[in-house]
């Protein structure tokens, strides 16, 4: 969250916010996730902001508030700010942590410089000294050398300390790495996950075969305003987990956009592809979805399908382009089916 709204959420009108946020997300049928708390916290919370523009403007046009549309507005006006925060946050105990672990550095040399200086000026004393001498210097020097042992067993705990902080820190944020890349709803990859291993896949592609698929659900839009938009939301996730277990790696599965999905396989053929893509298609529709509020069968759920396989140097927008227009010829052509941009290369 932003601070303002961090630190409203632990003032005295903390509780007052978080109700207004609640009677809005009630008043427009919002689900109280997460997620759309943070939103609603941050729309009630001021009124002169983008994000408070774009949700009035939806409200003023009756826009089911759907997950999708949730995440899309928290795409737009939220985790950056959360994200910069996160980053923010780590930086800091990072920074902490060398400072502390410096500062145990520079008491340890400095320890050591005197140790040497007390060495040094032993040997130079030792000259023509009794053994009454030797013996209060030897037990100086006794007393010196505990004591950088000692500077030197804290500064081994600080660098044990300092490690396990570091790792904790690094795991940290590789999960806000993978959130940053992960589609919440669908738990596909997101659609910059998508961009840049598309990016990375057609780079790497050189005398390989690659091929893109993109997948869209049928008539989701009349689906949704018949069954509401929650409902319209499992059949995204279930449309998804079938994609999910037809695509492991080095597959990527992503959610492309609402209703829309892709799979990039690196290394494979369209006709991999097209054997692939039917048996997603017919899964999704062998199942009966059920309403759950109300246990009605909600009937078969069918899924289109576009296919394009790289062409030589081909780019990822023009391989999007291809496998787009193969998915319109597949909803042109009557839906629930899979076309291939180029049918040669499938029926090779
Ligand atoms: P979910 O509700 O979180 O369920 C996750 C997984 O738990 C399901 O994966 C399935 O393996 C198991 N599961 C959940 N409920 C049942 C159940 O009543 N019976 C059985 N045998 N298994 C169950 P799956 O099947 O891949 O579904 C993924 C998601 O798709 C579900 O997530 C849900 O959001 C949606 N979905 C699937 N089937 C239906 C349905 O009939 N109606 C609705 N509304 N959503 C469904």
């Amino acid at each position: 969250m932003s601070t303002d709204v961090e630190t409203s959420l632990r003032g005295p009108k903390a509780y007052d916010l978080a109700r207004k946020a609640l009677q809005a997300m009630e008043a427009n049928q919002v689900w109280p996730t997460a997620l759309n708390f943070e939103l609603w916290v941050h729309y009630v919370a001021a009124q002169d902001t983008p994000l408070a523009a774009e949700i009035n403007a939806l409200i003023e046009k009756r826009e089911p508030f759907t997950e999708a549309l949730g995440e899309q507005l928290a795409a737009q006006f939220l985790p950056k700010a959360k994200l910069n925060g996160e980053i923010l946050e780590a930086g800091q105990t990072l920074s902490k942590e060398l400072d502390s672990v410096s500062r145990a550095i520079e008491s340890a040399r400095e320890s050591s410089e005197a140790y040497g200086q007390q060495l040094a000026n032993a040997s130079e004393s030792l000259d023509g000294e009794d053994a009454q001498a030797i013996k209060s210097m030897v037990e100086s020097l006794t007393v010196a050398t505990r004591k950088v042992r000692e500077e030197n067993h804290a500064l081994e705990s600080q660098l044990h300390d300092t490690t396990a902080e570091l790792g904790r820190l690094r795991e940290h944020l590789e999960q806000v790495r993978r959130d940053a890349m992960t589609d919440a709803l669908s738990g596909l990859a997101n659609r910059k996950a998508f961009d840049e291993a598309l990016d990375r896949a057609c780079a790497n592609a050189s005398g390989e075969p690659m091929t893109l698929a993109v997948i869209d659900i049928d008539h989701f839009k009349t689906f949704n305003d018949t069954w509401g938009h929650q409902t319209g939301d499992q059949v995204i996730r279930y449309v998804a987990s079938v994609i999910d277990r037809n695509s492991p790696s080095p597959r990527v599965s992503a959610r492309y956009g609402g209703e829309e999905f892709a799979i990039i396989f690196p290394g494979e053929s369209a006709r991999n592809a097209l054997a692939v893509l039917e048996a997603v298609r017919e899964e999704v529709s062998s199942r009966i979805l059920k309403r759950r509020s109300t246990n009605e069968d909600l009937g078969a759920i069918t899924i289109s399908a576009g296919i394009a396989e790289r062409r030589d140097n081909e780019g990822p927008a023009s391989l999007i382009e291809r496998a787009d227009g193969a998915l319109y010829a597949s909803k042109r052509g009557g839906r629930n089916r899979t076309s291939c941009a180029d049918p040669v290369a499938a029926a090779a």
